[in-house]
């Protein structure tokens, strides 16, 4: 097979639309190899096609005065094969050549790597600055709404650049040092690109060993429940208690859930999680109540990707149902973020959740920049107020004339509210004074473990004396 240096000439025939079958079926060798060097949508050199052709591309490398190889991967394409079916999929990326190929020169080439990802041999720029500036326009140009039809869906992409000789010495390094620096680019919070580093491949590796552990920590189930008492603010009493995840790891120990949640939502299995804290929190709370202790209800965290999936509703009913604890007795956390997501959806979902009987509270709530006015338009119970508006309230006066209006705010349009993240007793007096309802922090208790909690529930006055 020859190599060619023109990207369109990559395409045995680019007027076709699918090459290989047009080729004569006498045509036997001919189509096979077609079939087997290049991907039959887009009719580019797929991987095999660069393995089989190494060597030659490793000289066209070596003769460029500037070479980079540009590893691209569409986000979430799973997603949009999964809501706007396959045929929908095969569209788009077919477009998503088209736009690449707007900014690539006859001299580079373009590989389809794999469905979602794509590998450009950069060799048209001069320096690494004109090649930030190709890969600057190529990544702003795959963020875009696209329309097929009549269907519409939002893409962006993640791109990851190696330069030859610097970041790979071979055409194989290059390439997998690219890959490294696209996942990087994945992880800083997508519609990015990133330049290789050295550093990101201890990173990404270290990354890689968690998530396969955290796999076999689902499967294990090696996960317990912490609880934190939530306060009444005026009569001291244990009113209610956060469940808070924690992984006990085989050989690392405790491990804090600020390290594995963000993971384990990018990687797909927070809903897994999600299902063991919310059947361990309910079969606990029906034993307390079973046992005797005072009824409480526990909150649960759901991660706004839980809320994703229609199907964790039923998952909630079932499990209630199973372990026979009324639905009153749990209830809902979820992060303020969720409002500027999709506030249609999530208030529907919402909303279904609600008219369980399960009640909600907005978390974190002052970190996200949402607007008041969504406030009352969103079905909750309860504000939590986030700890970082909490720790300087002694301090700073405007913090705490916001923390006061917020209360009187919440109270207006009957929600109640919570302080989170409470360690001080004159913290503490305060919320007293602007009427909080509810406190949870380290002043009356940190989460702890299934057994020390019982032991708050049986001396259930012990934490009033913290508010004198
Ligand atoms: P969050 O929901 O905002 O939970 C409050 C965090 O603040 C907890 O950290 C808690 O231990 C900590 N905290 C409570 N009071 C104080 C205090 O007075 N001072 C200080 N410095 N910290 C306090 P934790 O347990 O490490 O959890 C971190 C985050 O992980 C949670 O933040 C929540 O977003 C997430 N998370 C925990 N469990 C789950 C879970 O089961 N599912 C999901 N999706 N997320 C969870
Ligand atoms: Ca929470
Ligand atoms: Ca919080």
């Amino acid at each position: 097979m020859e190599i060619s240096h023109n990207k369109s000439n990559f395409r045995i025939d680019n007027k076709s639309n699918n090459k290989c079958n047009s080729i004569k079926s006498e045509d036997c060798e001919k189509k096979r190899r077609c079939l087997a060097f290049y991907n039959s949508l887009t009719n580019i050199p797929n991987f095999n096609y660069i393995k089989e052709n190494i060597s030659k591309i490793v000289d066209l490398i070596e003769q460029s005065e500037f070479a980079a190889i540009v590893y691209i991967n569409i986000n979430d394409f799973r997603n949009v094969n999964y809501d706007l079916g396959y045929k929908f999929g095969d569209k788009l990326i077919v477009k998503v050549v088209s736009i690449i190929e707007e900014h690539i020169k006859d001299k580079d080439m373009l590989c389809h790597i794999s469905t979602d990802k794509f590998g450009v041999l950069v060799r048209s720029v001069k320096n690494e600055l004109e090649l930030a500036g190709l890969v600057y326009s190529l990544a702003q140009s795959l963020e875009k709404s696209v329309t097929i039809e009549d269907k519409s869906v939002y893409i962006s992409a993640s791109l990851g650049v190696s330069i030859y000789p610097r970041d790979g010495k071979d055409l194989e390094e290059l390439i997998r040092n690219a890959d490294t620096a696209m996942s990087f680019a994945k992880i800083s919070g997508k519609s990015n690109y990133k330049f290789f580093e050295s550093s990101m491949r201890k990173q990404i590796l270290e990354r890689v060993e968690l998530e396969k552990e955290l796999r076999e920590a689902v499967e294990n189930k090696e996960f317990i429940i912490f609880y934190q008492p939530k306060i009444n603010i005026s009569t001291g009493e244990l009113e209610g208690a956060e469940a808070l995840v924690r992984w006990i790891h085989p050989t690392k120990g405790i491990i804090s859930p600020t390290v594995f949640i963000k993971l384990a939502e990018e990687v797909g299995i927070i809903e897994k999680i999600g299902e063991i804290v919310i059947k361990t929190v309910c079969l606990q709370n029906k034993k307390w109540q079973e046992e005797g202790y005072k009824k409480l209800a526990i909150a649960v965290n759901l991660s706004v990707d839980q809320l994703k999936n229609n199907s964790v509703i039923n998952l909630i009913k079932k499990i209630l149902n199973d372990t026979e604890l009324e639905s009153k007795w749990l209830e809902i956390e979820i992060t303020e973020s969720i409002i500027m997501e999709d506030f249609r959806y999530y208030k529907k979902m919402l909303n279904k959740i609600r008219d369980l009987g399960i009640k909600v509270y907005l978390d974190d709530f002052g970190t996200g920049y949402s607007s008041l006015s969504y406030l009352k338009d969103i079905p909750i119970d309860y504000i939590k107020i986030d700890k970082s508006f909490i720790d300087d309230i002694t301090e700073d006066k405007r913090q705490s004339a916001i923390v006061s209006a917020l209360i009187q705010l919440a109270h207006g349009i009957d929600l109640k509210v919570v302080a989170e993240g409470v360690e001080e007793h004159s913290q503490l007096k305060i919320l007293r004074e602007y009427n909080c309802d509810l406190v949870q922090g380290y002043i009356f208790s940190k989460p702890v473990s299934k057994e020390d909690f019982e032991k708050m529930l049986k001396s259930n006055n012990q934490l009033v004396h913290k508010l004198r």
